[in-house]
């Protein structure tokens, strides 16, 4: 058995983060390889690293006094070798730094060193060999990353070595100049490790014990999800249900490792397991969760006889592709269509797009609605169970909310609803309830 084991930056805020975190890593042998993030917050009104160091690089490129931020920076890191009683050589890393910064290096190389010197600082702690990310994640010449060489790359690189810190978040380009992933990205170096060394099992540890159904902030105390499918995960994340990096996702999916999301702060629990395939379980949760995003509009086209129109749907493609916009949903019926579309992708065009369309298509009726919001109830158990719908549907009509628009994907795996988006909180809840 093989882990790889990705802890984010909440989870090595302090030493004492750090000290929960080995003990993770040494109750059980198999989590071999271990990707760090920067020292993320201690509270609330704390700042990431990964800010403070491009704060750092952003006054150094304006010519400003860049000293003060870096001394809070190496502050943070002194704090942590010196609870741990650890030797690591951080002067000599800040001298280098400092170097950089004075010659006037690039945001990447300085946003990186978060994850480069926490990665330094664990691997001393744990007793692991310090394999910098530069070696091992490589990047395209033109800076893009394609997972599937990413993978090939590292997996020569790595070789046969086991017990090894990996830091997360960047690489570097064939050229040697450091290259980070986007915001988060330490969770797509832990997938591509895990890809690489043909891990069992992905582990992400973070400050949150797995997926919850729905948003605390919406439901109080909504169960945890214990077990999720890749495309649940995607329906759910598509409408805003956030924890992982959404890029990280495809390295290990493909590769049919699963992923388990865990919390440093209660390691007992066993959080959200994300799985390519998941019996539907006939005693077990029949929704998985419930997801949904405000600022949607929806053009409705009504036009007799639509059924027997060659072409008419892709008339209306046409338009929106001249437009350059995408389109969320497409739910019709036999003479009706109606357009799901992100309002921002919209604004400021809404009457050119609707003489465009009505140019194209000559409908009987055509209108915009706005303020619009979709709820996406996901649940692969929905599939085996009779009159999940009808508790979907009364749920939200016993809240007074009117549906405007409904589209079951074809797979049976999700019901997504419109409504207004002042009922969107309610409308949550009231379906939550009406299964638990
Ligand atoms: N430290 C980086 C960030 O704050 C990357 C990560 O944490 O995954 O975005």
């Amino acid at each position: 058995m093989v882990k790889v084991v990705k802890f984010g930056g909440s989870s090595l805020a302090d030493a004492g983060q750090f000290r929960k975190v080995a003990q993770i890593v040494k109750e059980d042998p198999s989590r071999a390889y271990v990707v760090p993030s920067a020292p993320g917050k201690r509270c609330k009104t704390d700042t990431k690293v990964t800010d403070l160091l491009i704060q750092c690089h952003n006054t150094a490129h304006f010519g400003d006094d860049w000293r003060p931020i870096l001394g809070r920076i190496k502050e943070r890191y002194e704090e942590i070798r010196h609870d741990l009683g650890l030797n690591a050589r951080l002067e000599d890393e800040f001298t280098v730094i400092e170097e950089h910064l004075r010659k006037g290096c690039s945001l990447d190389y300085m946003a990186s060193r978060g994850e480069y010197l926490n990665g330094i600082l664990l691997a001393e702690y744990l007793g692991y060999e310090f394999v910098d990310a530069a070696e091992v994640v490589l990047f395209g010449e033109d800076g893009k990353y394609d997972a599937a060489d990413a993978v090939r790359k590292m997996r020569e690189r790595l070789g046969d070595r086991k017990r090894v810190v990996i830091p997360g978040f960047y690489g570097a380009k064939p050229d040697g100049s450091i290259k980070t992933f986007s915001r988060g990205g330490s969770d797509i170096t832990g997938a591509i490790v895990a890809q690489a060394v043909n891990a069992d099992l992905y582990e992400n540890w973070t400050d949150v014990s797995g997926f919850l159904m729905c948003d605390p902030n919406i439901v109080e105390d909504p169960r945890p999800i214990r077990v999720i499918t890749y495309r649940e995960l995607r329906e759910l994340s598509y409408m805003g249900a956030s924890v992982l990096h959404s890029e990280s996702i495809f390295p290990v999916k493909d590769a049919g490792i699963p992923i388990n999301i865990r919390n440093t702060n209660e390691p007992e629990a066993p959080g959200t397991m994300i799985v390519a395939h998941a019996p539907a379980d006939p005693e077990g949760d029949i929704i998985t969760g419930i997801a949904g995003r405000k600022g949607f509009v929806v053009i409705r086209i009504e036009k007799d006889m639509m059924n027997q129109e060659v072409g008419f749907g892709l008339k209306v493609l046409k338009v929106l592709k001249d437009f350059n916009i995408s389109f969320e949903h497409l739910p019709s019926g036999i003479d009706t269509m109606c357009v799901v579309l992100n309002s921002k992708e919209v604004a400021g065009r809404e009457n050119d797009l609707l003489s465009a369309l009505t140019q194209a298509v000559c409908p009987d009726y055509i209108v915009m609605d706005r303020g619009l919001a979709l709820i996406a109830v996901v649940g692969r158990g929905m599939r085996s169970q009779t009159g999940t719908a009808s508790r979907v549907f009364s749920a939200v009509a016993e809240g007074g909310v009117n549906i405007s628009m409904i589209d079951q994907g074809s797979s049976e795996l999700n019901i997504i609803l419109g409504i207004r988006e002042e009922d969107f909180e309610k409308t949550i809840r009231n379906i939550y309830h009406a299964f638990y």
